[in-house]
């Protein structure tokens, strides 16, 4: 039985754990779980999972009743407090920079990590892979990608090449001038995933795959040139990986979050009847396309970040994250958000000496200001 925590049950990669938990009581025990602000999740998890101990919420004023009407449960206003109880695996699956420290505390407790929260490693992968293998901590992908290239890895053989596959979003077709004219629900329509909202206008940017670049780059260590995107409209690829010997692997599957959540959850075994098998003679086709890096900049941006180090894939994130809530709350047009973020990495000046997770807060904070400062907000 393994003893599961789940950060941000509340988000479409928490509801699908929680379904998947939920057919497989035999095998997994929930004893702590958070939701931040959509605190009508709470009772009813807490009501199915009888065991958890443990809930993070972003404010205990707003359910008292439910303090009172659960005494053995603990609430908590600390996320990274409830990361840091002992169980088997905690799932991140908050979303943005706020996903940091909570992974921090998990992998300080000696927690194995099943991390959705690619912001994680976008922003401090290189301080979070020397503080996992530190306290002999795993970290295992949910990010569908990524988890289609852990399953295709080989232990005996190196990858020559990391495909990551790019559905293109909603307006992969559109030409630039056609962009511009993008409105926020043509952005939120994505044609092949159900996700969250930041989630839904990062793919349609391209910076969801943008992080996902460097996610890999810091899960699987391999050289920046070794990772490409690929567009592949149909969703049914995952990824690949190349080999030395010319041979491709990829995975494929229905777009359902519930396999990677799964196949973290009991590496390196497979739950049964997670979701449907994908037939593949009901496909009429597969495409491919090389992305053009100039239509796509997110991209280019995301190995220019990755050449530099230091802050700049934090100050990427940042400014991202701000544009993007600029962008839902109709105050900037689409191409704004990357216009954004390409200004802010241009004003960002590295800091000398190591970096920390403190000086990664900082610059955080200080891409965040600066976007801002631009709105004047
Ligand atoms: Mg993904």
């Amino acid at each position: 039985m393994k003893k599961i925590i789940l950060l941000g049950a509340s988000g479409s990669i928490g509801t699908s754990t929680i379904e998947v938990l939920r057919k497989h009581k035999n095998k997994f025990r929930l004893i702590g779980f958070s939701v931040y602000s959509k605190t009508s999740f709470i009772e009813p998890i807490l009501q199915e999972f009888k065991y958890v101990k443990f809930v993070g919420v972003k404010s205990l004023k707003e359910i008292k009743p439910l303090i009172s009407k659960y005494p053995k449960v603990t609430f908590l206003e600390d996320i990274s407090k409830v990361a840091s109880y002992k169980c088997d695996i905690v799932v991140n699956a908050i979303v943005g920079f706020a996903g940091l420290k909570p992974t921090i505390s998990a992998i300080k407790a000696n927690n194995n990590i099943a991390l959705a929260n690619k912001e994680t490693l976008v922003v401090a992968g290189q301080l979070i892979k020397k503080l996992a293998k530190h306290y002999n901590v795993s970290i295992t992908p949910i990010d569908s990608e990524h988890s289609a290239i852990f399953q295709c890895l080989e232990k005996e053989n190196k990858p020559n090449k990391i495909i990551l596959t790019a559905s293109g979003g909603p307006f992969f077709r559109k030409s630039l001038q056609d962009l511009e004219k993008v409105t926020l629900d043509d952005a939120l329509k994505h044609p092949t995933w159900q996700m969250g909202p930041k989630i839904t206008i990062d793919s349609a940017t391209m910076f969801n795959k943008a992080f996902e670049i460097i996610e890999a780059y810091y899960l699987f260590d391999v050289n920046v040139d070794q990772i490409s995107v690929l567009i592949h409209p149909q969703s049914i690829v995952h990824s690949l990986v190349a080999f030395n010997d010319g041979s491709l692997k990829a995975h494929l599957a229905i777009s359902d979050m519930k396999i990677p959540i799964a196949y973290a959850l009991s590496y390196p075994l497979r739950l049964n009847d997670v979701t449907k098998q994908l037939q593949l003679d009901e496909v009429s086709n597969l495409e491919f396309y090389k992305p053009d890096l100039k239509r796509f900049k997110p991209l280019q941006l995301a190995y220019d970040v990755l050449e530099k180090k230091n802050i700049y894939p934090c100050v990427l994130n940042a400014a991202n994250e701000e544009a993007v809530k600029l962008f839902l709350d109709k105050k900037i047009k689409f191409l704004d958000i990357i216009d954004i973020v390409e200004k802010t990495l241009k004003a960002t000046k590295p800091i000398s000496g190591t970096l920390t997770f403190k000086k990664i807060i900082e610059a955080d904070k200080w891409a965040r200001g600066y976007v801002r400062r631009m709105f004047d907000l």
